[in-house]
């Protein structure tokens, strides 16, 4: 499924996030293969077995290869695919992270994120959890019983049965908007406007 041609923009930021993400795993499993290399350089005099390489180098590539795909997230390629699905059930999660910020509200020592949780019944039965972060107005953004589009790259899944209650929410940041407007005010990414988005996969 392709993102709707107005949203240009929306489309170039999924790209630049998968292209980025694909060529830091491409440069971290060539330092690997450089730090190899500059290995046996600097030990010449070794005897083989005791140099990377045969097997040794092999084994050294290949946990470049597993480390950087969950570090780079790679596995999000195969993972984080289109769906749609209609809005079983919500719960909440949280993480807390030590911050320093100095501007935190209330001079907090944590960073404390609420995290929704949300299940999705597939058009196949299957249920799928999504987790995003807490926004304001994402409490009544995800209505349950909605039918919801999630698009590979943007972390918001779309409420396509949004409307003036539940708001309009930006499929990238998360923020939601009281009324349909062309851009979020948030992020200045372009809206996905419900309507133009399918309902089913099915034809
Ligand atoms: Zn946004």
């Amino acid at each position: 499924m392709r993102i709707p041609r107005q949203n240009r923009d929306l489309r170039h930021y999924v790209l630049r996030r998968d292209v980025g993400k694909l060529f830091l795993y491409a440069l971290w499993i060539l330092s690997w293969c450089m730090g190899a290399l500059a290995y046996n350089l600097n030990h010449q005099t070794y005897p083989p077995e005791r140099r990377l390489l045969g097997w040794r180098l092999a084994l050294w590539i290949v946990a470049a290869v597993i480390v950087g795909f969950f570090l780079f997230r790679i596995h999000s390629f195969f993972l984080d695919r289109d769906f749609i699905g209609t809005l079983e059930s919500v719960g909440l999660s949280h993480t807390y992270t030590g911050s320093r910020d100095p501007g935190a509200f209330r001079s907090a020592q944590y960073d404390f994120r609420l995290h929704k949780v949300l299940t999705v019944r597939l058009e196949n039965g299957k249920k799928k959890r999504v987790r995003v972060e807490e926004k304001q107005g994402s409490y009544v953004y995800y209505r349950i019983g909605d039918r919801l589009i999630g698009l590979h790259g943007l972390p918001y899944p779309i409420n396509l049965d949004s409307d003036e209650q539940t708001g309009y929410a930006c499929a990238a940041c998360g923020r939601v908007h009281k009324e349909q407007l062309p851009h979020c005010d948030q992020c200045g990414l372009s809206f996905l406007d419900p309507a133009q988005l399918p309902r089913t996969f099915k034809k």
